[in-house]
């Protein structure tokens, strides 16, 4: 029988990155996500940065992830000739006060950040670096953090998991357990069936839509960002990381984001997240907030897990059910290293770690 070893379902951040890891052990693997294509709108920019916070805490393994990334992003940009995928100028984390310059100069001690990673620059070299940046008290800048064009890079990303041999379905399909518990069927609308070992649910904050997969603590933020024109154009490349972000897109464009919002009713834009943003972009480049207008508004969710981790692995009561959500705000760094993770256990049982196993909530 045809059969594929796994049914992805989602195309974001984390299904492409969890059908990557299994097409490259030799999986056959059957992509679905009935909302996203090779040509997909999505979001304009995304930040990768491992200095997060107030206190620019380490994250979470951020030296295997930022690897596994960095790999990765490499092999699309080879496979695509783009060099347009991300934009690979460092993260500029200004002190906005005296109490942000104490806690980014105890992180630089505190953690044993990678050779080249992070280093601390003082009032004049962020002004010769960027005279536009808002007064500050010094500035953590990290050379190792990148700007992601996630439409770009998402797509590209679907374009290269086909041409490896992915099944690539952009349409509704439901899955059902055989019952004799050896795998699924898998049935799209137009009454097709196919067959799979396994099935990974990979849909971001649409995840408790899966009925197997509602008992899980997931929480859902909203999050909204303005995309911004300047007048002229702009001189500086880094990304900027000062109680929201302003990441560099083009010669004139600037994204700002976002907001947190925990109550929400619907995916809408809001007059209210608007000013809010135009707020931080004022607070990290005052005289460049005049000179702006705006060119979209977009929101989306993030979810997220009591202890802010990922959760992947199996379901408790069908171990050929997996899940791989909660990227919370760091989708793209986790996203190689985690999916890796999720493929050595499914494939090599190596176990996973607890933190992000479906485990820590049985
Ligand atoms: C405002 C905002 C700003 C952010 N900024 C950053 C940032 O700077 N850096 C960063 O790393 N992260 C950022 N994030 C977080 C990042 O977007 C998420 O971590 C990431 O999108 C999670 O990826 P995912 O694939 O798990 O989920 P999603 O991106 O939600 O993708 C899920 C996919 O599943 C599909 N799907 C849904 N239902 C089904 C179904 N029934 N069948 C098949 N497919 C389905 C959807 O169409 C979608 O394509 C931000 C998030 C928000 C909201």
């Amino acid at each position: 029988m045809n059969k594929y070893y796994a049914a992805v379902f989602g195309a974001g951040i984390s299904g492409t990155a969890i059908a990557n890891e299994l097409a490259k052990r030799d999986k056959k693997i059957l992509l679905i996500d009935p909302h996203v294509s090779e040509n997909a709108p999505g979001a304009p920019a995304g930040l990768v940065n491992p200095a997060t916070g107030r206190r620019a805490k380490k994250s979470w393994r951020c030296q295997e992830c930022m690897e596994a990334l960095r790999e990765l992003v490499d092999e699309l940009i080879r496979f695509s000739g783009r060099d347009d995928l991300i934009s690979d100028t460092g993260t500029i984390r200004p002190a906005i006060n005296e109490k942000l310059a104490d806690n980014f100069k105890e992180a630089l001690d505190k953690y044993n950040w990678p050779e080249g990673w992070i280093r601390w620059i003082n009032e004049e070299e962020v002004s010769e670096l960027n005279p536009e940046i808002a007064p500050n008290f010094g500035a953590l800048f990290l050379d190792c953090g990148f700007t992601v064009y996630v439409d770009r890079y998402l797509n590209t990303y679907r374009k290269y998991l086909r041409e490896k041999g992915v099944k690539c379905r952009y349409e509704k399909a439901e899955y059902q357990a055989g019952e004799s518990g050896d795998g699924f069927r898998i049935k799209f609308e137009n009454g097709e069936v196919l067959n799979a070992e396994h099935v990974i649910v990979a849909a971001g904050h649409q995840t408790p839509g899966f009925r197997d997969w509602e008992y899980l603590p997931l929480h859902r933020v909203k999050g909204q960002i303005v995309w911004f024109e300047a007048d002229e154009d702009l001189d500086w490349n880094h990304a900027t990381s000062a109680m929201g972000y302003s990441l560099r897109r083009g010669d004139r464009d600037l994204i700002v984001g976002s907001t947190y919002e925990h109550k929400f009713e619907d995916l809408d834009t809001t007059e209210k997240a608007f000013n809010q943003i135009k707020g931080k972009l004022v607070k990290m480049f005052p005289n460049i907030a005049e000179k702006v207008r705006k060119k979209d508004q977009m929101a989306g969710v993030r979810v997220t897990t009591p202890n802010r981790l990922p959760v992947i692995g199996r379901h408790p009561q069908n171990k050929n059910l997996c899940i791989y959500t909660a990227m919370g705000s760091k989708g793209l760094l986790f996203s190689q290293y985690v999916g890796s993770l999720l493929a050595e256990h499914l494939i090599n049982n190596v176990q996973i770690p607890e933190e992000i196993d479906t485990v820590r909530f049985e």
